[in-house]
């Protein structure tokens, strides 16, 4: 949220917090969550899902195998790529338990050390969140409804079990989907508290739904300025 927040107001030092986040976290995970067939390194044309950040702003993108690949892996070679793609399709000709195929092709893909994910990308990603957190805190009654459409995660392998009653458990592939899925479920729920500060303008989870500054300093601050206002 913070890169979304540099990314928003066109601040230059993002580059760093990316880079910071992929250190203490990971990669997003890009190259699995867009591709509608989760065995898309088969095909020789790659249909992306809707708000892809490739092509379409929110509609459907199909672009060439290569090209993709050659997106996620830059400093390879045409023929790396090729011996990429037929590392991860020999796993998915070898019979397994389809769980451990995917992420044994994560960890192939985006485990690979040549992985990268394209800045742009993963920037456009955080200031999309962020803008979307922007309007609902801006806007009283935000279309909640229209902003869920927009977090649909594809691909995503559902089980049942039953332990005390049946549960569904839903396995997520990527920290991308783990972080659309907490960011929706969050600003979803009857009371919001994923908010904006008001003074500084930082994305905050609050304690108290009525909390408007991320910090007391904050919130002091911001009663300074507005008694310095009056008093002018
Ligand atoms: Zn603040």
């Amino acid at each position: 949220m913070s890169i979304g927040k540099l990314a928003f107001y066109n601040e230059t030092d993002f580059e760093r917090s990316v880079l910071d986040f992929v250190n203490k976290y990971s990669t997003l995970g890009l190259i699995n969550d867009l591709p509608l067939n989760k065995y898309f390194f088969l095909d020789d044309k790659i249909v992306l899902k809707d708000y892809n950040y490739i092509g379409n702003s929110d509609l459907t993108t199909t672009v060439d195998s290569k090209k993709y690949f050659k997106l996620f892996f830059p400093t390879c070679y045409d023929n790396q790529i090729k011996e990429l793609i037929n590392e991860v399709t020999k796993l998915t000709e070898t019979p397994a338990m389809e769980k451990h195929i995917l992420s044994d092709v994560n960890k192939l893909l985006a485990g690979s050390n040549l992985y990268c994910e394209p800045l742009d990308m993963f920037i456009q990603y955080a200031k999309y969140l962020y803008s979307l957190l922007n309007n609902i805190s801006n806007e009283d009654n935000y279309n909640i409804d229209e902003l869920l459409k927009q977090f649909e995660i594809n691909n995503i392998k559902m089980s049942l079990s039953r332990k005390d009653t049946l549960t569904v458990e839903f396995q997520i592939t990527c920290l991308k989907q783990y972080i659309d899925y907490y960011f929706a479920k969050t600003v979803a729920k009857d009371i919001n508290l994923l908010k904006i500060c008001k003074f500084c303008n930082k994305a905050f989870l609050a304690v108290n739904p009525k909390a408007e500054y991320h910090t007391p300093q904050c919130k002091n601050k911001a009663n300074v300025y507005k008694n310095r206002a009056k008093n002018k």
